[in-house]
């Protein structure tokens, strides 16, 4: 089996392949044939789906320059080294059904990045950065049960994110909604109160929220490293966890939100759906100010 492995290998080094099947091949570890000598410089796309990987190897840029696409789908992978952001002209990965639990901010850095696909894994957050490339368009992270949120910056972007989350009763649990038109929308159970253009001062639990965040985010960075405040345990979740960040100024928030709603042909979006969808786009600001000056268009 192993030397059939190095065979397929050696064959696709010489003759210079630029796909590669390594599907199905019960692989415990990354074929170090793969990362001999030079690597295999003409590869662009490198299928390896259905193995049991934990890791990738840290010179995976080196050798293996040249890939556009990564399917590694199905397997046990842990830890994306930050060695992945050396993969300039990566545009599709797929890292679906594995065992990740955190995604390297590295992976933001991948400037051809078109697809990233990351469902079915034990994430809990995502870069902030995450999407701050035009290039990136789809990034699916269904089936993610720990994770509360996403980076601002994709609001713009494809999401797949159908059964991420835990399940909310709405029955038991009262949401808040506020109505644009003929439209009404549910906000997550987190935000306490809805912001309008005449509150001029944020709630006192909001500020102290804000600041704590702040305070630990600039001071540890870590904060499962929080010494034990006297927050109750919700709100300390929250605090990990903020319910989103503002569309204007990134700043993160924790119990109200200051709701603005925009048609679907208004958005970026509009020409994906073509008027086959009456779908709105809602954004949410951090405060008045940033409310008022929001635009999608500007
Ligand atoms: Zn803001």
């Amino acid at each position: 089996m192993a030397s059939e492995l190095c065979k397929t290998i050696s064959v696709a080094r010489l003759e210079k392949h630029k796909n590669l099947f390594l599907n199905y091949r019960n692989l415990q570890h990354f074929p170090l044939e793969l990362l001999k000598d030079e690597g295999l410089q003409y590869l662009e796309r490198l299928y390896m789906k259905r193995n049991s990987l934990t890791t990738l190897p840290e010179n995976l840029a080196q050798k293996l320059p040249n890939l556009v696409e990564l399917y590694l789908h199905s397997n046990n992978i842990v830890v994306v080294p930050e060695a992945i952001g050396s993969l300039v002209k990566l545009q599709c990965l797929d890292l679906s059904d594995n065992a990740l639990e955190i995604v390297c901010p590295e992976i933001g850095r991948l400037r051809a990045l078109r697809h990233l696909r990351l469902a079915n894994n034990q994430l809990q957050f995502l870069p902030p950065d995450l999407g701050r490339s035009r290039e990136l368009q789809y990034v699916y992270v269904d089936n993610n049960i720990h994770l509360k949120g996403l980076p601002s910056f994709l609001y713009n972007k494809v999401i797949g994110c159908s059964g991420c989350g835990a399940p909310i009763q709405v029955s038991e649990v009262k949401l808040l909604s506020f109505s644009s038109g003929q439209l009404t929308v549910f906000l997550p159970a987190e935000v306490k109160a809805i912001g309008t253009e005449k509150d001029h001062i944020l709630p006192l639990q909001e500020l102290a929220m804000r600041t704590l965040h702040h305070t630990y985010h600039a001071s540890l960075k870590d904060l499962d490293f929080l010494s034990p405040v006297s927050l109750p345990r919700s709100l300390l979740e929250l605090l990990h966890c903020p319910l989103g960040h503002c569309h204007r100024c990134s700043e993160p928030m924790f119990t109200i939100v200051y709701p603005k709603l925009f048609p679907l042909r208004e958005t970026p979006m509009a020409g994906l759906h073509q008027g086959r969808t009456t779908v709105s786009f809602v954004a949410y600001c951090c405060s008045t100010q940033c409310l008022q000056t929001f635009d999608l268009l500007s």
